[in-house]
């Protein structure tokens, strides 16, 4: 090992009360590769920052969703979340291991057309569907989420115009036991909406009921809310049956289940209190099971899982900018990964490791990203060791929401880069350049 520089000693604050139960901070723990290809390899030949995805990941934890489910029920199909990461290289992955596509917009729809998605299996959901976007999907067989009466009306104007029937599930709301409740999306199931909507289709003559769809919110720790659910969905189809003999081809339980990240505020780490994939999957098919609905008639399980499946399998490899003494005396260090690559720091204590040895001391520090802007703090407290200007971190677990909630402010975005199951790496998204601005903007005549 080579001999450490100096460091002056630190006068740590002794914290009175219990240890937590993994005891006192012992260690500093060291992330130098990904996918056995070390990350000063990655930033010397892609830059700093980098966004890094590993195929492998993203395969291993698919299936290990996949498997949850399919041993538990026998008609599952899952539905890849678009806006959780939808670089084509990312949603190519999933529809290669058997996903449909979930899209909320007319942007993501035509992504998911041109990453070569028949029509038949795409799910549009979300509150904001064109006209245009509508035909498209109806001419297209896809199946349409409707989101609210203003989008039924829609439907119905749209079909009885063409003579072609659209495929229609309707999103459902309902109370679970999570509050909050999200009530905004959908048709509430408590106060009758629901089934209020649902005999509007049944009587529409161009639209076919195909499902039915909730999405009960997004990183939640009680398996036993999607049980809730999917008896209230069920109970739905029961109730459409009896009524009108119709048989409802699907239920969509949507996504939300947790990744391993740590919340703000949280007592233990992720890791430890996120349910299992098994653990949502025993409580969703527990319930379509011991529905009424009959044997013969049960319906094709739907999910649409997003930051579950892929948060682990991205990564930020960066390069500490500085050091500095706050005038509290408090530590700070300054890396050139800031909220605007990191949204998801906003609710996560997202972890950050140096990527090789450096001192075993660690001091309590703040860690700031490179924006000109107070808020852009990437850990507001981390027990961290004295890194040097130049030397790497790396950040896991940053493949949710990121890499399409990220902003362009004063900087521009980096590249990404995918690991695939043989090692080599690849560019999945070029960095943008001064050039990737100016194309879109326009100088009008008297300002040239
Ligand atoms: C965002 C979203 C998802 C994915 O949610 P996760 O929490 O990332 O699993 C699935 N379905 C709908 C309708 C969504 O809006």
């Amino acid at each position: 090992m080579e001999k450490l520089k100096y460091e002056r000693p630190i006068i740590n604050k002794l914290q009175a009360g219990m240890p937590d139960k993994f005891g006192m901070n012992i260690g500093v723990k060291v992330i130098s590769n990904i996918d056995g290809i070390p990350v000063s390899e990655i930033i010397d030949t892609y830059g700093s920052p980098t966004f890094v995805l590993s195929e492998q990941t993203i395969r291993d934890t698919f299936q290990e969703a996949n498997e949850a489910f399919t041993t538990r029920y026998p008609k599952v199909q899952f539905a890849w979340s678009y806006k959780t990461n939808y670089l084509n290289a990312v949603c190519k992955i999933y529809h290669d291991e058997g996903s449909w596509a979930e899209v909320v917009s007319g942007f993501e729809y035509d992504k998911a057309i041109g990453n070569g998605v028949k029509g038949s299996n795409i799910i549009f959901n979300g509150p904001d569907k064109s006209d245009k976007d509508l035909e498209k999907a109806i001419e297209n067989d896809s199946f349409i989420h409707i989101d609210h009466f203003d989008e039924l009306y829609s439907l119905i104007k749209i079909t009885s115009k063409s003579n072609k029937k659209a495929k229609v599930a309707i999103r459902v709301n309902m109370d679970t036991g999570i509050y909050p409740q999200w009530d905004r999306f959908g048709f509430n199931y408590e106060n009758g909406d629901a089934w209020k909507v649902l005999n509007k289709i049944m009587l529409a003559d161009h639209l076919e009921l195909v499902g039915l769809h909730t999405h009960i919110g997004t990183y939640i720790l009680t398996p036993n809310a999607y049980g809730v659910a999917a008896s209230k969905l069920s109970e739905l189809a029961v109730r459409v049956y009896r009524k009108f003999n119709h048989i409802v081809s699907y239920i969509d339980m949507g996504g939300g289940f947790a990744s391993d990240n740590t919340l703000k505020g949280a007592y233990l780490p992720g890791k430890d209190t996120c349910p299992s994939f098994d653990d949502y999957a025993e409580s969703i098919t527990n319930a379509l099971i011991n529905s009424e609905i009959p044997p013969e008639n049960l319906p094709t399980l739907i999910l649409e899982t997003g930051r579950a499946l892929i948060d682990d399998a991205g990564y930020l490899v960066g390069t500490v900018l500085a050091n500095k003494r706050l005038v509290s005396s408090r530590r700070a260090t300054i890396i050139d990964i800031g909220i605007n690559l990191l949204f998801t720091s906003f609710w996560y204590e997202h972890e950050i490791y140096p990527v090789k040895q450096v001192s075993e001391q660690t001091e309590d520090t703040t860690i700031y990203g490179p924006l000109c802007m107070n808020i852009d703090v990437v850990r507001s407290a981390v027990k961290f060791p004295l890194l040097q200007k130049g030397d790497h971190v790396i950040i896991p677990r940053v493949g949710a929401y990121n890499m399409t909630q990220w902003m362009q402010f004063i900087t521009l975005r980096p590249n990404i880069v995918l690991i695939d199951t043989d090692k080599k790496m690849h560019i999945i998204r070029e960095k943008e350049t001064n050039e990737t601005f100016n194309t879109q903007e326009r100088l009008p005549k008297h300002l040239s």
